[in-house]
This record gives structure tokens, C-alpha cells and sequence, in this order.
């Protein structure tokens, strides 16, 4: 609900920060600082019942740091308005939030709307930035920011125009964020932020240990959050013709005049358009590309910022990174940079035309408009003169820092420390500079010397006044403080004014007043400099032990260094040289690479106390690819050189060791991991330490010297080690991967060439530029194929690229070797045989007639083969090394791919060394080998497969997270465990709860750190995750909905029973998770029933109530089948054999459904389960997993073998199965009164994915009523194998309110149609990793599709069964639906016909490859001619068998035919 007020901006957000603050921190005067203040001192509260402080920060650079800090330290929600362009010097308070995982809002005013510099420089830090147009924006922005940050807990920027319009008052709606639902998420979000969270701990552990790096957030859910303050505001928003060919795009506050302007222009007929940016960080290129209009020709990047100093705007390189991201369906449009100068008056149509005029006609990507471009240090015409100036940004940005302060002593003024035409040798204008320096730091020395003998003699006289003598005394005590010194030195100038002339002294004083501030000492220095080290200026400045800084570049490019040279060793150990000095900072940081990194290292180096040395990249290019021009050249050089490790980020602070923390911090990801060993190390030796006292207690202090530096010394071989690790012969591994197998490849390809003494750098082939091949020495491709020959979507750019590839490709130099994955049986049609491995094939073929030189032949990986690709990729291995001339190296390489048994046999009973793992703060992966043995403690690690192309781009690993899965026997959950459930999920995971199709919960999106604490969290609500997944027996189903009573207890007790009897007796689980020691015992651990090797494949068991089919019994390795007489279970009849995995095009492998064995007496079915197991435990495939389960076991053997075997085991034979029947799998929704008077309500949950969205607050409403039981002391909840959900054991008294309750939160499912409540998805996208296809994210909006259809048949009460899964495992039963859909590629489904409605029946497929378009086109007249051949009662599944639509499926062995 909004109401309409008159505001102006600083009012709107002067309320809100107020209302949603603890404590508001104001910079500036402004309006905003009086209307708080005001507050304040009339104790107006905030919407948390609390008061609010406001505090005046003058000096942002010295105090704001401090206050938010100590502020944040005590969990106060804190509110920061500042000045866009004082946002520089919020840098390494942002970094110290995120790490901290606090919410912070910044309101920052943009006064001057046509520079955002100040905003690009902290793009890099990992806060949310934002920004509105107007006062209506600002005010609903400005309530996102806050939303955003206390859900996230990050720092949120929010840049709001403050120019005199939006000043002015108007009227707005504004939201009702003071009640409702806003505020209620809002207070328990921050409710949980303020209770003590763990996370926090292990923050401050790792930050103690390790930098912080930024952490972006990747995924905000903008739309949810916006549409909660009643104005719905989107990430983009794009005005203009919906058929615009010019489109403009634009960030910041400017946009709004410059939309008008384009509206105006588009009046004329032209077809224009206008994108504003209003979610900047993070970038989102979905939403990007989504806002713009598939009409589009040309794109024109409006840039304001006159400050930047680079080739290209930061805003123009996310465009044209998005572009480029695959994600980009049609033509790429052409991309345009405009550096405008906007006038006076504003943004007037003409000068909009003669932005677009140029944009067309401009032959270069950058062009100007509107005055003069403003010259920065080393750019005209808003082009850098790279010739001359590579160190211009890099001085650029120490003027930006130190305005007043910064001293660049050799630096002249023409332009260049290079000097310009010949002029003097780099080395000796820094060997210059350094003398001057040092002339000039003794000359303070003595200036400081001066004020001391005065500050002397004035106590025994009175020469000076007391508040000189006071300014002078504070002066001088901070004269190394470069802010404070500034500060006393102004007070003392004024003071010396009018006393200087009293004194000689003094008036000596008041000529050199100059000295009174501390400046920032800079020296540049070229390649020379660093050839040699030690007679350098380098070596001069850190032994001066002078608080001088030293700038070093390096501008040779990386990519003209094939063969490394003793020089560029050289180059590269200056960094280690001044390091092993011990008392100098050092940093090395690359403009290109990250330019928050680069301000971070200045202002380290300027506040460290003594000489500093940054290694700075700036590659010079003097020569460029056809059609990249040099500013490109130069930002892939510099991404290439730190992706590979040739340039690492790093800085090292002697000051943070001082004060006992981690002195170096690695800001390069790609080689974080190899440079944290020596952390690892160091961490290793101090955790044995502190972990035996007894011989801690024995090293003297002598002895623990000696230690330290025995660890100094380990540390700095490591770290040499790591560096002429980077001198070996490179290796280029490019993987094209779709399903993550290639990638697989490739990654272990680069980790036996690194054990091999090679240099490898492994990526997807996309993020490697074509043009850069000829470069490259050896180039290693794996590349898997997709759909019909096609190149997996990290690979398709490659190949795009390859094709065009003219005579300009030079790769005469390039060696090359290609690996081909495929699956000869994919495409099961002899015609389509070809497709077999033929990307792989065809860029073989290619790279060859480009003249590429040959390491290898063909390498081919088959899916079909014994070990599946690893036979083909193990075959090739070999030949690769020999022809790289390391075949000989002895390396210790992991063997590939143990069998699954050689892993379980190994780990010690489930342990392996995923404990290790854990700690292990280098990656949020787990070891390979541990992934598949924490699947026996139900975690799954995952990534976002979403983000996973873009963070390869950016160089960062998958965003891993883990899938943990509890068990729940029968699925009965007590309303307090709901309870713990849904904070688990907010605490730990995404926010959500997934029923699975196994009755039980899962969570997904936890990430390592959080594992441990979460396992704990489920111990103390007394779940586990024990054997929820893993080669072993998994939750056990059984009937959830009402029969009877009695019967219900009878068969949950069975369940409860079954699965305890076969859990793992490791006690793996509770050491790992739980840290319970293992009990000292005589007896060495064992698994009485499983062994050591535990089961071939994963067991799954689910009992069943006939009628009701509602856990697919037939889907089960083992299934029991209830017998009823007289209202009593007398037996089951157990059934064996069910399964529904398959494999694309692998006939070999296909779904199955149980046969009944025969009967047993409840009391012998738990002993006839384990004989079941035991038989398949013995007899089942352990060579290969697709031929694992038990479905095979029988069907290889024979049914009657295996009742044989079984009742041997038993030592009695099984009786004839009882009659029974089936009618149906699905659930019965709503009221259902059990047999002893209570009450269950089974309700709709879709495809069991308990969230929060917008108009639907399902996981929140299901909260309240958990807690309204806990309250009654009544109920119990119940999850479905259908993924829904049934609230049981109402007594009747209590069922009016419950009734009342689910009224009001609308979850009742009625006006769902019969087929969505007969409907399953699995999860797929974008989590799992075998998806294919999505499911759960798309069944629902086809089902909207289709309902239309059977509404137009009147069939929307007719229920059909239908199900989905991204990938033929086949999670949620598809196989077994009357409509069956499975992944096979995005968007592509292979359809399944003729399942029967009580799971009685496999289906068969009706139709390969299928979109959506086809999928509809195929059904519509299927259920038109279902509604009007049926007979009465006849199923969809049935009937598509009788009009000979499919053949009916008789056995899983005729599936496919
Ligand atoms: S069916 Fe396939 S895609 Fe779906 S959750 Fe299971 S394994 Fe993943």
C-alpha cells in the first residue's frame, strides 16, 4: 500500500535511514544531518523500539573507519550519508564490513549528476551498489538498500541524485514500510543478525589467517525484495521504442533528463531508447540482456565520469562483457563508448542526436561529445596515449588519493618517468628521485628537530603563547601521522601567523612551514630498475629504512615472454627480495586486474611507517591483433598475466604482523591456492602446537624463536618455489564443458602437468581470446559435444571465432592436442551416428588446417566404454606427456578416478579426509574423493551452475555450496522440528526448504564454512543426515495419508525400524559432524552388514498402504506392500527390483519396476529386507555404476535365482503374494478424519519447494503454524513422496482454528487443477550437477500452459499425472507418469507417454528432443481426443495405449522399444 506525501529526496531518506537505523553517521551539512540530529535529541525511536544516535564524522579518511567499526562491533544497524565523491576513501571500511557480514547502508549523494568516477572505484569491493533518478526512486530505492542489506548482510550503496530538482519538494507514494510484512521480515532479519552468530567466529578466524576478498553477492532477488515495498522497481529499466535500433545506456543520476531528450527524439520517428542502470553491483547480465530490445543495431555506453584514466569505462566493459557471456540469443549489437560533456542546459535532443550521429559514424569504440574530453594525466581526447604514459593511471590515482600530499619526485613534467624520445633511463630519474627525497625527509628531520628545541626552551620562558605551544607540542608528536599532522600543522600556521616574528627560531619555523605536513613520498622506477636487485634503487630505498615509496613497473607483456628469462626471474623476485627484508611493505597489484586492489596498496604503502614497494603491471603494446586495438591488447595482456599466475595480486604488511596478524594477503584467485600452502603450513604447525601442551610446555623461548624462523625460512621457499613454478613451460588447458565432465578432464590434465613440472593454466575455452593463440606454445582442448554435434556453451565462441579465422591467425608457433567426450549411443539413429565426439572432431580438423602444429592425434573419451571416458582419456594420457617431453617425470599422480569401491574401501569406514577438507579455508570445495564419501553423510557439494560460466570468466572458482539432505524415516516430523527446519534453511542455507520425492527435507546453497554448524543445528532438533545419500539404504518411505490409525503407526514403525536396522555403524559421522571423539575400544570398527565396500549403488526401500501407491512402491530396490485384514496388517507382500535411473542412449540401462517376491509376517519383514540387501550386496555390479543397481541384479540373473537366494539366506520360502490393489500414486488434498478422531489436512506444496515469494509467504505461513501446534501441544507434520505436505493429528476441537489458519494464508489447494496437484519435479537447475534441463523452475509455467488447454476441455478436474526431471536419473518417477518429461539439453525434453496413474506402469517415449512449442503442439490434440474417446474412469495413460498412441511398456527391459 503507498500513500502520497510531498518530499524532497533528503527528507525521504533522512525518515527511512532514521526509522531502520540504530546509528545514523552523517559527513556532511546538509539537511539530512539537521532533520537527525533534531530526532536524536527528541528520542525519536526507530521502527525497532530503540533510540538512534547521529554522529558527525568530519574527517571521513581518519574517523569513519573507527566509528563504523566499534559500531559494528556491537551489531548496530548503521546508516552513512556521504557525498558520492567522498566514496573513494570508503574503501577499506567496505572491505572490513563485508568481511564482518554486517548490513550497512550508504546514501550517497551524487551533487554533480554528470560524474560517477568515484563510484567505478569501489565497484570492485563486493558492496551492493544502486542508484535512482528522482525523488520517487530515491525514496523507493533508498527502502531496497536497506531490505537488501540487513537480508544480506553487506554493505549497500545507494547513489540518489541530490542536484537542485530532486532537492525540490513534490509529491511522491510513498511505501507503508512502517507495519506489515516490510517491517515484520526486517525485524526478524535483523533479530538473527543481532543473536550471536557462529558465522561470525570463523569470519574472524579466517581474517586472522587470510585477507578478506571481496564477496560479491551474486544472486539478489531485486524483484522480491522491491515488490515488498508495494513500488515494483526492476534491476534496468529501458524507455523508449520497443523496436529502438540506437539504444543508450546510462548509470547514475543523470538518466532521467536524458530519457526525456530520447522520448522527444523518438517523437521524431527515430527508433531510440534509453537503458538506465539501476543495480550496478552485481551486474546482473541475465536482467541486462533481458531489458534490451532484440531490435538493437548499435549501443552506446553514455559515460559522464571525467575522471576516468582508462581505455574503457567500467560500465562499457560489463556491457560488452554481457555480449559476450553466450548469454545473447541474437546478433550482438555494435558497441559504442561515448565520453560525454554534457552541457549547460542539460540533455537536449540535439546533443542526444549528436551522440547517436557519432556513435554511427565513430571508427573507434570510444568517441567524445560535448566540450573538450578533461585531460587526465596521460589521456587525451579521453584516450589514453599508451606510448607514453602506461604509469599514468597508477599517478592518476595517488593525486586522486593524496590531493594535498602526494610527492612524485621523479616524475617530470612532460609526462613520463620514461621520458619522452630518448630522454633519460628510467633507473636513473628514480635513483634521482630517491636522493631527492632523502634530501628532502632529512630537511623535515630537522624542520621536526627545529620545533622540538623550541617546544624545550619554551617551558622555561614564554616565547610562545600557550596554544602555539600546544599545537606545536601535538604536531610533533604526530608529525608521522599524515591527518593529524595536517591538522595541527594548519592550527600551528595560523598561530605562527602573528608569533612568528617574535623569535628567530620561530620565524625559520614559519619559511619551512612546508614541512608541517607529512607527504606521501612516491619514487617510479621502470624495467631496468628491477634487472638488478641488489645495486638498484630498489635496494636503496628498503635499506634506507625511509618512509619513501617506490613504484616499479613492469611493461613487458606477458604474452611476449614464451621463454622466460633469467631477467623476468629477476623481475619477478624484487617482490620476494623486499619481503625478506622484513621491514618493508610490499604489494604487487595490476590496474586492469582490480583496481580497488591498487588504492588498497597506495594507501597501505602511504600509512606504512617505512619504505614501501608496489609492483605495478602496465604491459606496453606496441603491436596488436587485426581489429583489437591497443587499449583492449592491454587489458588482456594484464588478465592473462594474473589469471596465470605470471603476475600475482598480493600485499605484504609488516605493520599487521606487528600487531599479530597475517601480514600477507593473496588478492589474485587463480593462485590463492598454491601461495596459501605456506599459510597452510604455518597454520598446520600451530595447530599441532596448541594441540599438544605437553610439548608446547618444552619449548623454551629460544626453541620457539628457532621455530619461527624455521617457519620464516619454509615460508620463503615456498614462496620461491611457487615463483619459479611460474617459469616452467606454460601449458594452455582449455575445456568446453556442458555437464562439467570435460571440465573434470581438463582440471586433472592441469594437475598432473603442474606434478610434471609444467605450467598449466586451465579454463573454459571461451574466457581465452582466439587471437591470443598464436602465443601459446602447447594448447591442450577437452571438449564434450552437445545436442547434435554442437560445442557446449563455454565453447561455442571458441569455435565461432575458429571458423572465421582468416590467413591473420598465425599459428605456425602453437602446438595443439584435442581430446573428444562423447557418447557413441546418444543418438541411438544409425544417420545420426556422425554426432559421436564431433566438436571435438571438427575443431581437430580445424586447428590443423590453420596450420596449428600437432602434439598428439585425436583423442576420443567414450561414455559407453568400461570406465566410461577415462578408458579413452587414460589411453591418451601418455602420448600427451611423451610429446610435451615429460613423460619421463616421476610423478606421484593421483590414480585417475579410483573405482568408487577402492575410495570406500580406503577412507577408514566414510572418513577419507573430508575433516581436513573442512578446514581448509583455500576453496569452498571439498577434495574430490571426500565429495563422494560425504554423499554417505547426505551432503552433496554442488555449484551454482548459473554463475558458474561468469566466475570463470573472472577467474574465480564455481560458487560451491552443498546440497545436505536429513533422513526421515516415513517423513514424521514433530512441529518443533518444522520449526528448527525453517531456521536451518535461513540460517545456513538459501532460504528455502525442498520436500523431496523421498519424504524427507533437503537444503541447498550451504557452503563449506557453514556445514559443520548446520549438521549440528539438525543433531540438536535430533534429525541427521546419516546415509541420506550414498551407496547405501536411503529414507525409507512410507504411506504418509490417513488409513487408519493403527495401521499408519504399524507401517511408520516399520519404516523407523528398517532404517535403523540399516544405517552405517561407522561413527564417521558423529566425529566428522559432531566432534564426538571415538569411544577407545578393543574391537577394530566394522560394518557388520555392509562391509567395508559398503553396498554396489544406492538402496532405496518404501513401504506401502493399498489402495494408496503414493510412494511409488514400485519405484524401490525393495518395497513392502501392507496387507490388511480386518483393519489389522497381517503381512506384506515385499516386492524387489524397482529403479528408475537411465542413461541418454544407453538401451542398456533403463527404468524398472519391482516384482512381488512373495509374502511375510511382519515380524519376518525386517530379516527378509537384509537378505534382500545382503543378496545384491554380494552379487550386484561392482564394476560398473550404471549396471549397479539391484534392478540388474535380477534381471541378469533371473527372478526365480533371486528368490532362491533370498530364501536361502531366510532358510524358508516365501508364500504367495495376497491380493491387492492400487488406485493411484498421487495424494488426496485436503480434511481427512482418521480412525481414532483426529484430523489431517493434506496440503499443496509446489513441487516441494517451501519459500517465500512475492504474494505468497508459504515458508513464513507454515512457520506460524508450526508454532500455533507447539502452542496447542497438538500435531504432527508429515511430508508426502509427492513433495507435499500433511499437518496431522488435529484433535477436533482444534480444527476450527486450523482451519481459520489455513484460510488466512490461503493454503488451501482447491483452485489448483487436477493435473498440477498430480504433478512432480526434481530440483535440476541450477544446483545439480547431472542437470540437463531444467524442471522444477519450469514445470510450473508449463502446467499453467496446459491448464489452459484442459480448461478449454473442460478437463481441469480431471487428474493426470505429470512429472519432470532435468536429467533421465529420473528423481521424481517421470518414467512412471502418464506424461513423463526428461531433460536432454536446455529448453529439450524427451517425452514419455502411458505410465499408469497408480505407478503401476512404465511409460514409453512418444517423442525425442522436444521444446515447449512441441510439447504443446503434441498434447493439445491428445487431450482433446482423450476427452472425447474415453471411456467412463479411463486414465490419460490408459487411453494413449488404446488409441495405439504408445505401446504399452510391459517390463523396464522392453522400455525402449
Ligand atoms: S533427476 Fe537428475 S537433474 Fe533431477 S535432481 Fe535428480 S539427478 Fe538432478
Amino acid at each position: 500500500m503507498t500513500v502520497s506525501q510531498t518530499l524532497n529526496v533528503e527528507t525521504a531518506l533522512a525518515y527511512i535511514g532514521f526509522d531502520l537505523s540504530d546509528n545514523v553517521i552523517v559527513t556532511g551539512d546538509s539537511n539530512i544531518r539537521d532533520l537527525c540530529s533534531e530526532w536524536t535529541t527528541q528520542g525519536t525511536q526507530n521502527l525497532f523500539n530503540s533510540a538512534v544516535s547521529t554522529t558527525f564524522v568530519r574527517n571521513i579518511r581518519a574517523e569513519l573507519h573507527g566509528v563504523v567499526h566499534s559500531l559494528i562491533a556491537s551489531k548496530s544497524l548503521i546508516t552513512l550519508y556521504i557525498s558520492a565523491s567522498d566514496l573513494i576513501n570508503t574503501i577499506p571500511t567496505l572491505y572490513t564490513v563485508i568481511g564482518d557480514r554486517a548490513p550497512l547502508v550508504i546514501h550517497a549523494a551524487v551533487a554533480d549528476p554528470t560524474d560517477v568516477g568515484d563510484v567505478f572505484a569501489i565497484r570492485q569491493t563486493g558492496a551492493i551498489l544502486l542508484a535512482s533518478n528522482s525523488v520517487q526512486e530515491g525514496h523507493d530505492i533508498g527502502l531496497v538498500a536497506h531490505s537488501l542489506a540487513v537480508k544480506y548482510k553487506i554493505p549497500v550503496v545507494h547513489l540518489y541524485d541530490a542536484s537542485a530538482p530532486a532537492l525540490k519538494f513534490q509529491k511522491i507514494q510513498t511505501a507503508d514500510y512502517k507495519s506489515g510484512d516490510f517491517l515484520a521480515n526486517l525485524k526478524t532479519e535483523v533479530d538473527g543478525y543481532k543473536k550471536n552468530d557462529p558465522i561470525s567466529q570463523v569470519v574472524d578466524q579466517l581474517k586472522s589467517t587470510l585477507f578478506l576478498k571481496p564477496t560479491a553477492q551474486s544472486s539478489i532477488d531485486y524483484a522480491q525484495v522491491s515488490q515488498s515495498i508495494g513500488n515494483q522497481v526492476g534491476t534496468f529499466e529501458y524507455t523508449g521504442e520497443g523496436d529502438a535500433s540506437q539504444i543508450l545506456v546510462a548509470l547514475g543520476t543523470n538518466p532521467v533528463s536524458l530519457a526525456d531528450a530520447v522520448a522527444k527524439l523518438a517523437q521524431t520517428g527515430q527508433k531510440v531508447g534509453v537503458l538506465r542502470v539501476r543495480a550496478y553491483r552485481p551486474w546482473s547480465e541475465e536482467d541486462f540482456l533481458a531489458a534490451v530490445p532484440s531490435s538493437v543495431e548499435t549501443i552506446t555506453v553514455v559515460d559522464t565520469a571525467h575522471s576516468l584514466s582508462t581505455a574503457w569505462g567500467p560500465l562499457f566493459l560489463d556491457v560488452a562483457a554481457s555480449f559476450h557471456s553466450g548469454k545473447y540469443q541474437g546478433k550482438p549489437p555494435v558497441l559504442r563508448e561515448g565520453r560525454v560533456h554534457i552541457p549547460a542546459q542539460g540533455y537536449t535532443v540535439e546533443f542526444v542526436k549528436s551522440i547517436i550521429a557519432q556513435a554511427a559514424n565513430a571508427d573507434q569504440a570510444v568517441f567524445n561529445v560535448g566540450s573538450p574530453a578533461v585531460h587526465t594525466n596521460g589521456v587525451h581526447n579521453g584516450v589514453i596515449d599508451f606510448e607514453s604514459t602506461n604509469e599514468g593511471p597508477y599517478i592518476k590515482i595517488l593525486e586522486q588519493l593524496f590531493p594535498d600530499r602526494a610527492s612524485v619526485a621523479n616524475i617530470s613534467s612532460e609526462s613520463s618517468v620514461y621520458g619522452k624520445h630518448g630522454a633519460a633511463a628510467p633507473e636513473a630519474n628514480a635513483e634521482f628521485g630517491f636522493g631527492m627525497h632523502l634530501v628532502l625527509v632529512q630537511n623535515r628531520a630537522r624542520f621536526a628537530n627545529s620545533v622540538s628545541e623550541v617546544l624545550k626552551a619554551s617551558k622555561s620562558d614564554d616565547s610562545i603563547s600557550e596554544e602555539l605551544r600546544k599545537e606545536l607540542g601535538s604536531w610533533f608528536q604526530y608529525r608521522d601521522d599524515a591527518e593529524k599532522s595536517l591538522k595541527h600543522g594548519k592550527a600551528a600556521i595560523s598561530l605562527l601567523e602573528k608569533e612568528h616574528h617574535q623569535h628567530a627560531t620561530l620565524e625559520a619555523i614559519y619559511e619551512d612551514r612546508a614541512f608541517f605536513s607529512k607527504p606521501s613520498r612516491w619514487v617510479i622506477g621502470g624495467d631496468q630498475l628491477s634487472y638488478d636487485v641488489g645495486n638498484s634503487g630498489v635496494h636503496h630505498v628498503i635499506s634506507s629504512k625511509e618512509d619513501i615509496n617506490m613504484l616499479v613497473l613492469d611493461t613487458q607483456p606477458y604474452s611476449e615472454k614464451i621463454a622466460p628469462t633469467q631477467q623476468d626471474r629477476r623481475k619477478k623476485d624484487i617482490g620476494l627480495y623486499a619481503m625478506q627484508y622484513g621491514s618493508a611493505y610490499v604489494a604487487s597489484v595490476a590496474i586492469n586486474s582490480s583496481y580497488a586492489q591498487v588504492v588498497r596498496a597506495f594507501m597501505e604503502a602511504d600509512a606504512y611507517p617505512g619504505p614501501s614497494v608496489v609492483l605495478a603491471y602496465a604491459p606496453k603494446i606496441s603491436k596488436t591483433g587485426k581489429g583489437v586495438s591497443v587499449p583492449l591488447a592491454m587489458l588482456k595482456e594484464t588478465k592473462i598475466a594474473v589469471d596465470s599466475g605470471y603476475w600475482p595480486l598480493y600485499r605484504w604488511n609488516p605493520s599487521l604482523d606487528a600487531a599479530g596478524q597475517e601480514p600477507f594477503a593473496l588478492d589474485s584467485e587463480k593462485v590463492k591456492r598454491e601461495i596459501v600452502e605456506f599459510l597452510d603450513r604455518e597454520n598446520h604447525l600451530a595447530y599441532v602446537l596448541s594441540s599438544k601442551p605437553e610439548v608446547a610446555a618444552h619449548i623454551s623461548a629460544n626453541a620457539e624463536k628457532e621455530l619461527k624462523t624455521a617457519i620464516e625460512n619454509k615460508v620463503q621457499s615456498s614462496y620461491s618455489q611457487l615463483l619459479s613454478s611460474l617459469n616452467a613451460q606454460p601449458l594452455l588447458v582449455l575445456y568446453g564443458s556442458d555437464g562439467g565432465n570435460a571440465e573434470a578432464v581438463a582440471k586433472r590434465l592441469g594437475s598432473e602437468a603442474k606434478q610434471r613440472g609444467l605450467r598449466p593454466r586451465v579454463m573454459a575455452a571461451d574466457s581465452f581470446s582466439v587471437e591470443d593463440l598464436p602465443s601459446e606454445q602447447s594448447v591442450v582442448y577437452v571438449v564434450s559435444t552437445a545436442g547434435q554435434g554442437e560445442f557446449p556453451g563455454n565453447a561455442k565462441e571458441t569455435w565461432k571465432a575458429l571458423q572465421s579465422a582468416g590467413a591473420d591467425l598465425d599459428l605456425t608457433k602453437t602446438r595443439f592436442a584435442v581430446l573428444a567426450l562423447g557418447d557413441r549411443n546418444y543418438w541411438p539413429l544409425p544417420g545420426d551416428k556422425h554426432y559421436f565426439a564431433k566438436s571435438g572432431k571438427d575443431l581437430d580438423h580445424k586447428l590443423e588446417t590453420l596450420g596449428a602444429g600437432r602434439l598428439t592425434p585425436l583423442g576420443v573419451g567414450d561414455d559407453q566404454d568400461p570406465d566410461g571416458l577415462w578408458t579413452g582419456v587414460n589411453a591418451w594420457r601418455p602420448i600427451l606427456w611423451q610429446a610435451l617431453g615429460v613423460d619421463e617425470v616421476d610423478v606421484n599422480v593421483e590414480p585417475v578416478l579410483p573405482s568408487d569401491d577402492a575410495i570406500k574401501e580406503s577412507s577408514n569406514y566414510l572418513r577419507g579426509t573430508i575433516a581436513e577438507g573442512l578446514v581448509d579455508t583455500s576453496t569452498g570445495a571439498l577434495a574430490e574423493l571426500d565429495t563422494k564419501l560425504s554423499k554417505f553423510h547426505g551432503i552433496y557439494q554442488q555449484d551454482d551452475r548459473d554463475t558458474r560460466e561468469e566466475r570463470a570468466r573472472q577467474g574465480q572458482e564455481p560458487a560451491f555450496s552443498f546440497m545436505v539432505r536429513c533422513r526421515i524415516p516415513g517423513g514424521v516430523v514433530t512441529p518443533e522440528q518444522w520449526i528448527a527446519v525453517d531456521q536451518i534453511a535461513d540460517k545456513w542455507a538459501n532460504g528455502t526448504i525442498k520436500i523431496t520425492t523421498r519424504q524427507t527435507f533437503q537444503y541447498h546453497g550451504i557452503i563449506k564454512r557453514g556445514l559443520k554448524a548446520s549438521i549440528q543445528d539438525m543433531n540438536r532438533a535430533l534429525m541427521d543426515t546419516i546415509a541420506a545419500c550414498g551407496d547405501v539404504n536411503r529414507n525409507v518411505l512410507c504411506n504418509p495419508n490417513e488409513h487408519s490409525s493403527e495401521v499408519n503407526a504399524a507401517v511408520l514403525k516399520l519404516a523407523r525400524d528398517w532404517s535403523e536396522h540399516m544405517l552405517p555403524h561407522t561413527n564417521a559421522y558423529h566425529e566428522i559432524w559432531l566432534d564426538k571423539k571415538l569411544v577407545a575400544t578393543t574391537q577394530e570398527e566394522s560394518e557388520p552388514l555392509y562391509g567395508k565396500t559398503y553396498l554396489p549403488r544406492k538402496f532405496k526401500c518404501a513401504i506401502a498402504v493399498p489402495p494408496n501407491n503414493d510412494v511409488d512402491v514400485f519405484a524401490n530396490d525393495l518395497g513392502y506392500i501392507a496387507i490388511i485384514e480386518k483393519g489389522k496388517i497381517v503381512g506384506y507382500n515385499v516386492t524387489v527390483g524397482g529403479g528408475m535411473g537411465m542413461t541418454h542412449g544407453n538401451k542398456k540401462t533403463y527404468p524398472r519396476l519391482g516384482d512381488v517376491l512373495g509374502f511375510c509376517t511382519p515380524e519376518q519383514a525386517i530379516d527378509v529386507g537384509e537378505k534382500v540387501v545382503t543378496v545384491q550386496r554380494d552379487y550386484g555390479d561392482r564394476t560398473n555404476r550404471k549396471h549397479a543397481r539391484l534392478k540388474y541384479t535380477i534381471d541378469d540373473r533371473g527372478i526365480e535365482w533371486f528368490r532362491k537366494e533370498v530364501e536361502t539366506r531366510l532358510g524358508w520360502t516365501f508364500p504367495p503374494a495376497r491380493p491387492y490393489k492400487f488406485v493411484s500414486n498421487g495424494d488426496r488434498f485436503g480434511w481427512v478424519q482418521e480412525s481414532d478422531g483426529s484430523w489431517a489436512f493434506t496440503m499443496f506444496i509446489a513441487n516441494g519447494r517451501v519459500r517465500d515469494a512475492p504474494g505468497s509467504e508459504e515458508k513464513t505461513a507454515l512457520k506460524l503454524l508450526a508454532e500455533l501446534l507447539v502452542k496447542e501441544k497438538a500435531g504432527e507434520i508429515r511430508l508426502t513422496a509427492n513433495q507435499h505436505l500433511v499437518v496431522a493429528r488435529i484433535p477436533p476441537s482444534l480444527k476450527p482454528t486450523i482451519e481459520g489458519f489455513l484460510q488466512k494464508h490461503k493454503l488451501h489447494s482447491e483452485h489448483h487443477s487436477a493435473m498440477r496437484l498430480n504433478s512432480m519435479a526434481c530440483v535440476a537447475l541450477p544446483t545439480c550437477g547431472l542437470a540437463m534441463a531444467e524442471s522444477e523452475r519450469y514445470l510450473p509455467s508449463l502446467i499453467t500452459k496446459l491448464d489452459s488447454i484442459l480448461d478449454s476441455l473442460g478437463l481441469r478436474s480431471d487428474a493426470i499425472s505429470i512429472r519432470m526431471t532435468g536429467c533421465p536419473n529420473g528423481c521424481a518417477r517421470p518414467q512412471i507418469a502418464e506424461i513423463g518429461f526428461v531433460g536432454k539439453a536446455p529448453g529439450t525434453y524427451n517425452l514419455y507417454l502411458g505410465g499408469g496413474f497408480s505407478g503401476t506402469r512404465l511409460s514409453k517415449m512418444y517423442k525425442e528432443s522436444v521444446g515447449e512449442p512441441e510439447i504443446l503442439a503434441s498434447l493439445k490434440p491428445l487431450l482433446t481426443r482423450w476427452s472425447q474417446e474415453r471411456v467412463v474412469g479411463e486414465h490419460f495413460g490408459d487411453w494413449v495405449i488404446r488409441a495405439g498412441i504408445v505401446k504399452e511398456t510391459t517390463a523396464g527391459m522392453n522400455f525402449h522399444d
